[in-house]
């Protein structure tokens, strides 16, 4: 018989049983920092790939493994890496693509920290930055010069919901990789790969996890560019948690059901919208009336997704009496692609850092308000809306 152990090596060794073995229901949570080697023999072969396993989790784990995977598997990318966040994941994309003294091409509205981002980029660390008109190919061509490393763009855009022509895009830049943040549409409405992405990343924060309680990020694409991404994410500790790929694991089951439901939603609120005295102007791409329409009916013939926004006759008035009389039903919340509807205000939120007048010119008026259509029930958001906008009428 083994001698017994001392009461602290019992603590300190604790928590294991010889059952640990017996296959799960549901996949087990690697929540562990490193992981123990047999030797120097296994360390080896790991390091060197011979062998399948895991050494430190900033490296991987394999909960960074299962999510990536299935999230490569639905871009239909050949493999995929996850980051601490959306913005972890961005980073990991520019910093492992790009030096100093190279230029990126840009699309003029972006998710506001991924533009401060460039800008910080452009600023500090001596890359070039030209934002362009990403619906205009010829314009985002134009923008190209000799050190033009990369072409970055959202397949829909935050908050004008403004659809790219990837395939006209990625034709018009030509030897320039481009990469799109796909968070707003998903794999469910949108595969960037199939339209010649090189890369393809996601704040999976917002829709894959979909419950409101994660912050990470995950990149798929060419194999390559992947493995330099993740080189980069485990050198500059980019790194995700095991436990938030737990839980996007989990909340990506459902991912299919929650952006259908979603987006039919959006478009029947879209329409209510349309039709309401306070609102003057709805912006959704499944309405005839946005001027992507066309082109989204065909990119996008599931769905355009549970984003939507819309802009108030009483502009910024209106906007503080709407959130105030939403705030127990539609809650004003800087985030989005919850389960439930939420609503938030790009000019004092997400793109409250631009200069007024640039925000203006591009179309996000102080008035505009963007709704994160849910799967709560239609009739209940409709109503709840009503109720609120009719306050609005009056508002100075
Ligand atoms: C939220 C978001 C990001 C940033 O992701 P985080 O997970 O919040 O870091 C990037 N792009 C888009 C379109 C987003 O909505």
């Amino acid at each position: 018989m083994d001698e017994p152990l001392q009461d602290e090596s019992l603590c300190a060794r604790g928590g294991w049983f010889e059952d640990f073995t017996t296959r799960p229901s549901n996949p087990p949570l690697y929540q562990t920092t490193a992981f123990d080697l047999h030797g120097v023999e296994q360390l080896d072969a790991v390091v060197s790939g011979v062998e399948r396993g895991y050494i430190y989790t900033r490296d991987g784990n394999p909960n960074h493994t299962a999510f990536a995977a299935d999230i490569a598997k639905l871009e239909h990318a050949d493999a995929g890496a996850v980051c601490a966040s959306g913005m972890a994941a961005i980073s990991a994309i520019l910093l492992s693509h790009l030096k100093s003294g190279d230029h990126v091409v840009a699309a003029r509205v972006l998710y506001g920290r991924t533009s401060q981002q460039l800008e910080e980029l452009t600023k500090r660390f001596g890359i070039e930055v030209t934002f362009a008109d990403s619906r205009s190919c010829l314009a985002m061509r134009d923008a190209r010069r000799e050190n033009t490393k990369l072409c970055l763009v959202e397949s829909i855009s935050n908050p004008l919901l403004e659809v790219v022509d990837l395939q006209a895009l990625v034709n018009a830049m030509g030897e320039v990789p481009v990469v799109v943040d796909n968070t707003f549409a998903t794999p469910c409405l949108f595969r960037p790969m199939e339209h010649g992405a090189k890369l393809v990343f996601h704040s999976a924060s917002k829709y894959l996890n979909g419950h409101g309680d994660v912050m990470l990020g995950v990149v798929a694409g060419e194999r390559a560019a992947v493995t330099r991404v993740r080189r980069i994410a485990s050198l500059f500790g980019l790194n995700a948690n095991p436990f938030e790929c737990w839980l996007a694991s989990r909340g990506l089951r459902t991912l299919p059901l929650r952006v259908e439901r979603a987006s039919s939603n959006a478009l029947q609120i879209a329409g209510f919208l349309e039709r309401h005295l306070a609102v003057s102007r709805v912006i959704y791409p499944g309405l005839a009336s946005h001027p992507d329409f066309d082109l989204a009916s065909h990119v996008l013939p599931h769905g355009c997704g549970g984003m939507l926004s819309f802009e108030l006759q009483t502009a910024e008035a209106g906007v503080r009496l709407l959130l105030r009389e939403l705030a127990d039903t539609i809650p004003f919340s800087p985030t989005l692609a919850d389960v439930r509807t939420t609503v938030s205000w790009p000019a004092g939120t997400s793109h409250k850092f631009m200069a007024p007048d640039d925000r203006r010119a591009w179309g996000i008026s102080d008035g505009l308000l963007r709704l994160s259509v849910g799967i709560d029930s239609v009739q209940d958001v409709i109503s709840e809306l009503d109720r609120a906008l009719n306050q609005t009428l009056t508002a100075k």
